[in-house]
């Protein structure tokens, strides 16, 4: 019984996404759904890379918490459109929130539409939302074995960010054994290896994501 009942919620997300996905196909604006497990640096990646792009690309964010707007207000501190959404307890964004959080951003002054998606590792794969590619990102301090884990998310993502590499010298993140680990389950995925703090690997990060907006 609860099969069918998560499969009707499934499909009824996928035809609100198919929804989502058409406006922003009209409107020339491309998504990326980024997730990861909470305070694995989601949202010091899309404050660097409003930064990095400023002047260049017009980004607006949706930001997903389970409560709160702290990383809301941190966006919204880059001049950028920034729009919250608290889903009560909830532990992923749907389909439905993202295209209420959409219809209230100038899509037609916007390029590119970053979602911070709820910290959680698990199930906000399940739920498509609209976007053009999956970011899933991986800190150094949560250790390379997650991505055995939480499988899930790995193999669905079109990049991998690992975070906090400044970290590496103090931890035992393995990064060859963590790189093979996802070649293996999912070969297409970029990878890219970051630090915010020192700005290491920000670069190729920033092309990545050049790179996939829709021209
Ligand atoms: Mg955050
Ligand atoms: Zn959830």
């Amino acid at each position: 019984m609860e099969i069918k009942v998560l499969k009707d919620i499934l499909s009824a997300n996928d035809q609100i996404a198919e929804r989502n996905r058409a406006l922003l196909l009209a409107k020339k604006v491309t998504v990326l759904n980024v997730m990861s497990s909470p305070g694995s640096g989601k949202t010091s990646l899309i404050l660097e890379t409003i930064r990095a792009l400023k002047g260049r690309v017009r980004i607006a964010v949706i930001e997903g918490d389970i409560a709160s707007t702290i990383d809301a207000q941190k966006v919204g501190q880059e001049k950028v459109p920034v729009v919250q959404i608290n889903t009560g307890g909830e532990c992923h964004l749907e389909a439905g929130q993202v295209g209420r959080a959409l219809d209230s951003l100038p899509l037609d002054q916007t390029d590119l539409v970053l979602i911070e998606n709820v910290g959680n590792l698990v199930c906000p794969g399940e739920f498509r939302l609209g976007e053009d590619k999956k970011v899933v990102i991986l800190s150094v301090p949560e250790g390379d074995d997650k991505v055995h884990k939480y499988p899930l998310l790995f193999t669905m993502a079109d990049a991998v960010v690992i975070t906090k590499i400044d970290l590496l010298p103090y931890t035992r993140f393995d990064v060859p054994a963590f790189l093979q680990a996802i070649g293996g389950m999912n070969p297409q995925a970029r990878v890219f290896q970051v630090s915010c703090t020192s700005g290491e690997g920000l670069g190729e990060w920033v092309e990545w994501v050049t790179s996939v907006i829709r021209k």
